[in-house]
């Protein structure tokens, strides 16, 4: 097929601009980037950034998360992971990667893991939410390679929020599988998930990577509950 020349895709931008004006992802407000001044002016206030140092009853040394997992972002990331809106991969991967002291901490690091969903919660749901946000950290940070085919979920499980802190662990037990220890050896991770409540998942992940070589691994989530 003959590509269209360059006119012609210019204006089928500025076309579809005229039918579909960029609209604020977060309130809908006409608007040309991917949120608008008082969006971007509301989360930033809302974000916190901690880094915590774990003990050595966990299995990765540090956890970063940007929010307090409540009111208005609680409601975001419901909306990002249960009610279709994939979009907001956007705005969460837009606030880490524009944060100096963020990146200063992420380049220090070798890879990126996503916290793996089931195959089947995967075509429910039709995107794991924690990769959307993992690709669009490794393509903003040099050197830092993407990894999705180093951790599988091998059991389908019912989701960590629907239970009581304490069956959270027994929930996570046996559930991850790792399917390429090369890629990990001697090697710093950056694990991400979207929410931190008691650990579990982290942790569960984690063991299997240091138990199979990984040097270092910090978790990464966009809030913490
Ligand atoms: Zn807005």
């Amino acid at each position: 097929m003959k590509t269209l020349p360059k006119a012609l895709i210019f204006l089928c931008k500025e076309i579809e601009n005229i039918l579909f004006p960029p609209c604020c992802l977060l309130c809908g407000k006409l608007n040309c980037s991917i949120w608008c001044e008082e969006c971007k002016k509301e989360l930033y206030e809302k974000a916190i950034l901690k880094i915590e140092k774990k003990d050595s009853s966990y299995y990765f040394e540090k956890h970063m998360y940007l929010f307090r997992y409540e009111g208005k972002i609680r409601n975001l990331i419901l909306n990002y992971k249960f009610k279709d809106k994939s979009y907001l991969y956007q705005i969460f991967s837009e606030i880490i990667i524009k944060n100096e002291k963020i990146c200063g901490i992420l380049k220090k690091y070798d890879i990126i893991i996503p916290v793996p969903i089931h195959s089947k919660r995967k075509r429910q749901r039709g995107y794991n939410q924690s990769e959307l946000i993992a690709k669009q950290i490794a393509k903003a940070q040099q050197n830092l390679h993407y990894e999705n085919k180093v951790l599988q979920k091998i059991k389908y499980t019912v989701p960590q929020s629907s239970l009581k802190k304490e069956q959270r662990k027994q929930n996570v037990q046996n559930v991850y599988k790792l399917i390429n220890q090369e890629k990990i050896k001697n090697k710093k991770i950056i694990l991400l998930d979207d929410i931190y409540t008691t650990g579990s998942t982290a942790n569960a992940c984690a063991k299997l990577l240091k138990e199979n070589g990984a040097k270092e691994i910090i978790v990464v989530t966009i809030a913490k509950d």
